[in-house]
């Protein structure tokens, strides 16, 4: 596989690198957007498509990588469970997590890894200017994207992560993975926590769940406190506002969703990646969600 420059002129050609993005649906994902982006931005001669693949066919889709020479596939809802159990091997993390959301070529080896809990901390880090190290941190939910983020928080050196879901046995699956620094909690737990990350579809626009009120209110969250929603349509979820009303600092999940692609990115090329690049074209892709800028801080 070669990282060398586009040949002007005639791209893609037969020597492009190709990679996928499996999902479904995957039609409205942001990835390929973020993975050509930054593909221009180095002058690569690679391209990212989406490939909508039904679920339970996720096999299928990793035989077809194979058969094709794929330079590396980004995993996502609702695969990341079955192709953790289809590569060759799994990244530490990814086998903390039992979910893959990039598979990385390794000569013919498939190496499945998670970017999305890096993806949040990088988020933090770069668009709220918050270190996680020592913070007491709350997780609202026990899904894919909450243990992700339980788990990243804990490797970043949180003191504490408790989580706050509705169904109590994935609570404790998800604490457990932040080890003795976990714990299941309630929502009044949020009053004191210095990071609270919404990890539930609440809010998510034109979905079942867009009217639904995460488990934490935002009557126990302030100042002081940052607040960060996974959800990023739109960027600016109710809670957020409600959040921000109350003096807290808000973040939406556009970043996340940025760094995680450029993590995986990195993997596949052994690049730095152009974040800001990247960053700008995902918001203007999501340029009618009112009143992103005051909520997406940047990259
Ligand atoms: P998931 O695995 O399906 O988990 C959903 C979570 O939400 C579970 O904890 C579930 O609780 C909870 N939940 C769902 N409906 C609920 C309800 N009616 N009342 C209370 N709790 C409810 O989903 P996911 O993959 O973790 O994704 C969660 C959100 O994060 C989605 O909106 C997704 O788009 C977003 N996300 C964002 C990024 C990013 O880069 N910004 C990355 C990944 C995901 P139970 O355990 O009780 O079922």
């Amino acid at each position: 596989m070669s990282t060398g420059a586009q040949p002007p002129g005639r791209w893609p050609s037969a020597a492009t690198n190709v990679v996928g993005v499996i999902g479904d649906p995957v039609a409205h994902s942001l990835s390929p957007l973020l993975h050509n982006t930054a593909f221009r931005a180095l002058g690569l001669d690679w391209v990212s498509v989406g490939f909508p693949v039904p679920e339970g066919s996720a096999a299928d889709a990793l035989v077809g990588m194979r058969a094709l020479g794929l330079a590396g596939l980004s995993v996502t809802m609702p695969h990341k469970a079955a192709v953790a159990g289809l590569v060759d091997e799994r990244t530490a993390v990814a086998e903390r997590l039992g979910a893959v959301n990039c598979v990385v070529r390794r000569h013919d080896r498939l190496v499945g890894d998670n970017t999305d809990g890096i993806g949040l901390v990088a988020s933090l880090h770069h668009g709220a200017a918050v270190d996680v190290d020592g913070k007491r941190c709350l997780v609202i939910g026990a899904g894919g994207a909450a243990r992700a983020a339980v788990l990243a928080l804990a490797d970043a050196g949180a003191s504490e992560v408790v989580v706050v879901n509705r169904t109590a046995a994935r609570a404790e699956a998800a604490a457990a993975l932040a080890g003795g620094r976990g714990r299941v909690g309630a929502p009044s737990d949020a009053a004191s926590a210095q990071v609270v990350v919404q990890a539930t579809p609440a809010g998510m626009a034109g979905t079942a769940s867009e009217h639904l009120a995460p488990l934490v209110g935002p009557e126990l969250l302030g100042a002081g406190q940052v607040v960060v929603d996974l959800v990023y349509h739109p960027l600016r979820t109710p809670f957020l506002a409600a959040a921000e009303a109350r003096g807290a600092t808000v973040l939406g999940g556009l970043g996340m969703l940025v760094h995680q692609a450029a993590a995986q990115l990195a993997a596949w090329t052994g690049l730095e990646q152009p974040v800001r690049a990247m960053w700008q074209a995902a918001q203007a892709a999501t340029a009618s969600t009112p009143e992103a800028p005051e909520v997406a801080a940047g990259p």
